[in-house]
C-alpha cells in the first residue's frame, strides 16, 4: 500500500512547506495584452504571431477599469500584464493594479515602472549583450539594471535557448553584483518558428546542469529548485505531454480550474477561448516556457501525492512559483 497523504504530512518540515503554499490557493489568474506596440524586435516573440497582433489598442482607461472590475467580480483575483510591452502604457497599467492589486507584468525591462504600480515585474534576459544585440536588435542588461537594480519588484528571467546556455554565469553574475533575483524561462517555439533558438536534446541536457550549477553558486539570487530544472529541461516531454495543460486552448472543460475561469484579452479588450493560454501561439508540444509550468505544474499536485520525494518536489516547485509571481512572498529553502 502507497504512503497517505497524512502521513506525508507527519514531517513537520512538510507540513509547514504545506500550509504555507496553500494560503494562496486563492489566486486565479487571467492575462491581459496592454498594447500591440513594443520597442524591441525579438526573434521567435510570440507576440507577433497570430491575430492579436492586429487586435487596435484600447487607450480609454474607464474602459479598462470597466473591464478589470468585470474581471474581479468573476473571481480573477491575479492578473498578467503581458503583451507587446506594458512599460509603454503606465497608466493602463495603474488602473489593472488599482482594481486587482495582485499580479506581474511581463516586460522588456528597458522602460521602469512608476514606484505605486505594486506589482512583480518580469524582466526578460536572452543571453549576453552580444547575443541580445544579434536577437532582440540592442543590448538591453546595461539599461535594465539601470531601470530596476534594487527594484524590489523585479526579477530577472533568463531565457535559455539553443545558442545561450553558456553565457548564462556571466549574466547571472552581473545580476547578482546589483542585487537582483533571477529565474529562468525555456525558450519555446511558436508555430512553424524555423530560427536558431529552439532547443535540442543536447542543448537542454546542458540547460539542466547550468541551471542546477546557477542554483548551487548563487542561493540568494536565484529563485529556482532542482525540479523546476527536472520538467523544464525533459528532452522527452514538453510540460503539456507530461500534465497535461489545464489552460482552455489544451481543455474543452469549462466546469473547473483555468478551463473554467482563465481568459487571454487582447489589447482591444477581446478574448478567444480557443486560443487561450499564457503564450499563445507557442507550439504545445514544445512548451517548456517557465510561465506555463506555473500554472501547468501547480495544478497537477494529484499527480505529486503518491511518495514523499513527489510531494516535496512539487512543494518546492510552488514555493517557486509563488516568490517569482507574487510581490512580498519569500521562497523557503528548497526540500529536495
Ligand atoms: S502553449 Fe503551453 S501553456 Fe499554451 S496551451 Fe500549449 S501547452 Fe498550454
Amino acid at each position: 500500500m502507497g504512503v497517505t497523504f497524512k502521513q506525508i504530512l507527519s514531517d513537520p518540515v512538510i507540513d509547514e512547506r504545506w500550509n504555507k503554499v496553500k494560503q494562496y490557493f486563492f489566486l486565479r489568474e487571467s492575462t491581459y495584452d496592454m498594447t500591440c506596440r513594443c520597442n524591441l524586435k525579438c526573434d521567435g516573440c510570440y507576440y507577433y504571431i497570430g491575430d492579436k497582433q492586429y487586435a487596435k489598442d484600447e487607450m480609454d482607461t474607464e474602459k479598462w477599469r470597466d473591464l478589470l472590475t468585470a474581471e474581479k467580480d468573476r473571481g480573477i483575483t491575479f492578473v498578467v500584464l503581458a503583451g507587446a510591452e506594458p512599460s509603454l502604457v503606465p497608466e493602463l497599467c495603474k488602473v489593472c493594479y488599482d482594481v486587482i492589486p495582485l499580479g506581474a507584468i511581463a516586460s522588456n525591462g528597458l522602460k521602469p515602472f512608476p514606484e505605486d504600480i505594486g506589482y512583480r515585474i518580469h524582466i526578460s534576459v536572452w543571453g549576453d549583450d552580444e547575443e541580445s544585440r544579434k536577437f532582440r536588435g540592442r543590448a538591453c542588461l546595461d539599461q535594465q539594471l539601470k531601470s530596476f537594480g534594487g527594484d524590489e519588484r523585479a526579477v530577472f528571467v533568463y531565457t535559455f535557448t539553443r545558442r545561450n546556455v553558456d553565457q548564462v554565469g556571466s549574466v547571472v553574475e552581473r545580476i547578482a553584483a546589483h542585487g537582483g533575483k533571477v529565474h529562468f524561462n525555456m525558450f519555446s517555439p511558436t508555430g512553424g518558428y524555423t530560427g536558431e533558438l529552439t532547443m535540442d536534446a543536447e542543448a537542454l541536457h546542458r540547460t539542466r546542469e547550468k541551471m542546477l550549477e546557477m542554483l548551487d553558486r548563487y542561493p540568494e539570487t536565484v529563485l529556482y529548485s532542482r525540479y523546476n530544472a527536472e520538467v523544464h529541461t525533459d528532452p522527452e516531454r514538453s510540460l503539456h505531454a507530461r500534465f497535461k495543460c489545464p489552460y482552455p486552448r489544451c481543455n474543452s472543460d469549462t466546469r473547473l480550474g483555468l478551463g473554467r475561469s482563465f481568459r487571454q484579452y487582447r489589447s482591444d479588450l477581446t478574448w478567444d477561448r480557443s486560443v487561450a493560454c499564457c503564450v499563445p501561439d507557442t507550439d504545445c508540444s514544445d512548451c517548456r516556457h517557465y510561465a506555463a509550468g506555473s500554472a501547468i505544474v501547480t495544478a497537477r499536485m494529484a499527480q505529486h501525492v503518491g511518495s514523499e520525494l513527489e510531494f516535496k518536489k512539487w512543494l518546492d516547485y510552488v514555493d517557486t512559483y509563488l516568490a517569482v509571481w507574487v510581490q512580498g512572498y519569500e521562497k523557503g529553502t528548497n526540500l529536495c
